[in-house]
């Protein structure tokens, strides 16, 4: 069972493989199994209690109604993927994933190895394929743009003009935390739609839980919610409503030096950030072609074009919670479900290639345990 990412999603993967009887290899492109947690801005701090945070068998230390800062989420990662004892490849970054002739699949990597195993996990997330729109006369535009992938800190933007564009959660903190130091204005399509993070004096998430609303599929969660996307205290709301932070509709194009606003006004800017989403970061499953347009063809996680390859950490994979600390868990015992259900091929060693996937005994197992009816 080859698992191609060491974040949360790869690492709940790893978890369900080792529970279902399956010897996992995690191969990771970064130097410690903690996914993009490193990588975002230093002011992120997650919008669960701690309670409402942890992948299966680890509780967060410490008191649980508070939330984690991100780098507290990065050595929570580490200490889990140690209590786990699994083979994780750090450094390795999958370039080619190719079906084997007789079942199974066969990973090309970027340190010049092949490993087969009977099933594969693509849980690579999404942060290393960042979605930037292209509007008109965005190639002239002469000033700092980017995406909030690439923003770590205010400092840089100090008392400068800057556009942040987006209605979600990252471009409405981000927009706020630059109010200190920078003239921001948040550029949406439309107004911002708040979720409240406390209700009855409880944490949004204690009501998901007690009401099974974190395990809705999206069409009735959308049902439930609308397209609210932004979790607010409060504080959010109230920036905008003073003014502290303005908020004006989407720009309609670039000039060479800033924007020019939908009433046709233009406005010299010196930096936009683009915080308008990612999509799943796929590209080594180029070779099987199941991807349509960049997105994965799979129910629940599970392929519909290839048995044996599954997904994990998709947006709405399964539920609204799917792609979150809290939910993936879920939905790798789901999809570990299907994979462990398939037989395993034969154990062949060929120069540098090695089977991953089978039960941790290459000897058959005893008739009726239930390690060989896993394997079946
Ligand atoms: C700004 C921001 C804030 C968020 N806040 C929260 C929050 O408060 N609570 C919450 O639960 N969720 C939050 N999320 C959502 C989600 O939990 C995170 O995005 C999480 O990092 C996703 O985990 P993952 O393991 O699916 O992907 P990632 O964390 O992106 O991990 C995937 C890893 O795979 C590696 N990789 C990529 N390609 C390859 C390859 N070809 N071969 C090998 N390795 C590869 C990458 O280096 C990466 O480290 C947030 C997301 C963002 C962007």
């Amino acid at each position: 069972m080859i698992i191609v990412g060491g974040g949360q999603s790869g690492l709940a993967a790893a978890r369900a493989a080792r529970d279902a009887g399956l010897r996992p290899v995690v191969l990771h492109a970064g130097t410690e199994p903690t996914g993009s947690w490193p990588d975002y801005y230093d002011s992120l701090t997650l919008f669960s209690p701690a309670r409402y945070s942890a992948l299966p068998g680890m509780p967060f230390d410490g008191d649980p109604d508070r939330y984690p800062r991100r780098d507290e989420v990065v050595a929570y990662l580490r200490r889990y993927a140690d209590s786990l004892d699994i083979e994780v490849r750090t450094r390795t970054r999958a370039v080619a994933v190719h079906s084997r002739p007789g079942g199974g699949y066969v990973i090309r990597t970027d340190t010049d190895d092949e490993l087969a195993g009977i099933g594969v996990v693509a849980a690579t997330g999404s942060f290393g394929n960042p979605y930037l729109p292209a509007l008109p006369g965005q190639s002239e535009y002469g000033g700092d743009l980017r995406h909030v992938a690439d923003y770590r800190r205010p400092d840089a933007y100090d008392a400068k003009r800057v556009v942040v564009v987006g209605g979600g959660n990252s471009a409405v903190q981000v927009a706020y935390e630059l109010t200190a130091r920078a003239r921001v204005t948040l550029a949406t399509r439309e107004p911002v739609r708040f979720l409240p993070q406390r209700i009855r004096g409880r944490d949004l998430h204690h009501w998901l839980h007690v009401t099974g609303a974190d395990r809705l599929s999206r069409a009735v969660t959308t049902r439930l919610v609308g397209h609210a996307t932004v979790l607010d205290t409060g504080r959010y709301r109230n920036a905008i409503t003073s003014g502290e932070l303005a908020r004006r509709d989407m720009f309609t194009r670039f000039a060479p030096d800033g924007v020019v606003w939908s009433d046709g006004t233009h406005e010299a800017v010196d930096a936009v950030i683009f915080a308008t989403g990612y999509r799943p970061d796929l590209d080594y499953l180029a070779p099987l072609a199941t991807l349509d347009h960049g997105m994965p063809q799979q129910v629940g996680g599970i392929s519909t074009t290839h048995p044996g390859l599954v997904h994990l950490g998709l947006e709405f994979q399964r539920t609204f919670a799917s792609n979150t600390l809290r939910g993936v868990g879920r939905d790798a015992v789901h999809v570990m479900a299907a994979l462990a259900a398939r037989r395993p091929p034969r154990v062949f060693r060929q120069g540098r290639r090695m089977l991953a996937g089978h039960p941790r005994s290459t000897s058959p197992p005893a008739a009726g345990s239930s390690r060989g009816r896993k394997m079946r």
